[in-house]
């Protein structure tokens, strides 16, 4: 790895055709779940004879953080592990080491639905380097949050995954809640009252028409702006400036102090202009936008015994030819961008 260290230390970060530089890394580490959320892997599609990936098709946890240096190499310095669960893959925490361990990563953070976060499982992911934590709940009554997650799982035991987080040490941890029209709009509130107070930070997502299975339609999108709204009658809110460009949730905080609390308004605000996020999927393709259609594959280059400046220049050579901005084009136009070919589903390539 002498050529890739080297190279983080006097490289400038790769930039796209848009001038945006290659920042962050999201990882999938699995395609499968034990949840069949409605909007994510809706079970007419991933039922019982739903193909998912074959084990030996997987990126080992070696060949992961291989990648993770030579992204690092072009400028990356923030990871995200996510899937799929990306706790149902064993030893994750050992490929947390090595990211940890490689030279340029600043921030090591996991997407989870808290379902496998047991008080054990914390302890070793905060051990292992894991920096912070985001944990999805989209309703805190079971009679909607079992709807969503179609496993009939109850959002008590979602929240217990929260407690042993922060019993391990975790302090920076985030709430994902998808809000979806008629599906859980009531819960917006609930979930807001709850985390006033509690250090955790809600972060309110608009509903997005990612992959082709979740039937998205744009009047199932609650504005993000009309959520402020009504959180803001009950709690008065006030805005917060964003922590770094391309920050990717809105921040807001309670004028009484209990707290902050964000909204991803990727549909009615798009915030492709800062997007330096890159997606690498479990079988190594790079996605180098969240709606794209087809990914580059990275897996038979490292396979076929490329060496470090060889998987650099591939990877630089793509983010160069970046021009993705698919929702500020979902934006202007009057209906969904039409790719003319399917889209790939957040399971694949992560949230
Ligand atoms: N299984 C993990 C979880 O649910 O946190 C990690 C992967 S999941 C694909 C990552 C995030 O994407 C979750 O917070 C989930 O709620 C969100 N998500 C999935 N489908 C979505 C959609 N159609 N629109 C908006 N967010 C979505
Ligand atoms: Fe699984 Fe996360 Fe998708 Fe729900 S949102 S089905 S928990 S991957
Ligand atoms: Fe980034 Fe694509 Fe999302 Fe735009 S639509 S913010 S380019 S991932």
């Amino acid at each position: 790895m002498i050529l890739i260290s080297e190279h983080a230390s006097t490289s400038k970060a790769v930039q796209d055709r848009l001038h945006r530089p290659l920042r962050d890394l999201r990882i999938s580490v699995t395609d499968r779940c034990n949840f069949r959320c409605v909007y994510c892997m809706p079970r007419e599609i991933f039922g019982p004879g739903y193909a998912f990936l074959p084990r030996k098709d997987l990126l080992t946890l070696e060949e992961i953080a291989r990648i993770a240096q030579v992204f690092a190499a072009l400028g990356m310095r923030k990871v995200r592990i996510t899937g799929g669960e990306p706790l149902i893959r064993r030893n994750l925490e050992h490929l947390i080491e090595m990211i940890d361990a490689t030279e340029g990563v600043q921030d090591i953070s996991l997407t989870t639905n808290g379902s496998m976060l047991t008080a054990d499982r914390a302890v070793s992911l905060k051990q292992a380097g894991l920096k912070r934590l985001t944990i999805s709940l989209d309703a805190l009554d079971d009679a909607t949050f079992k709807s969503i997650n179609d496993v009939d799982y109850p959002a008590s035991r979602v929240l217990d995954g929260i407690d042993n987080a922060r019993a391990a040490g975790f302090s920076d941890i985030k709430v994902n809640a998808v809000v979806r029209r008629g599906l859980n709009e009531h819960a917006v509130l609930d979930l807001a009252k709850h985390f006033r107070h509690s250090g955790c930070i809600v972060r309110f997502i608009e509903y997005m028409d990612v992959g082709e299975t979740n039937g998205w339609n744009l009047d199932d999108v609650i504005p993000a702006a009309d959520l402020v709204d009504r959180i803001d009658a009950l709690y008065p809110l006030e805005a917060v400036s964003p922590n770094y460009p391309g920050e990717v949730a809105k921040r807001w905080r309670y004028r009484d102090g209990a707290g902050e609390i964000g909204f991803i308004t990727s549909v009615t605000q798009s915030f492709c202009g800062e997007c330096s996020r890159a997606r690498l999927s479990a079988v190594g393709e790079l996605y180098t936008c969240l709606f794209g259609t087809q990914g580059h594959d990275l897996r038979s280059l490292l396979r076929s015994g490329a060496d470090d400046a060889q998987l650099l220049q591939a990877v630089s050579g793509i983010w160069q030819k970046r021009e993705d901005r698919y929702s500020e084009l979902r934006a202007t136009a009057t209906k969904v961008p039409v790719t003319g070919q399917a889209k790939v589903e957040m399971s694949h390539i992560g949230g």
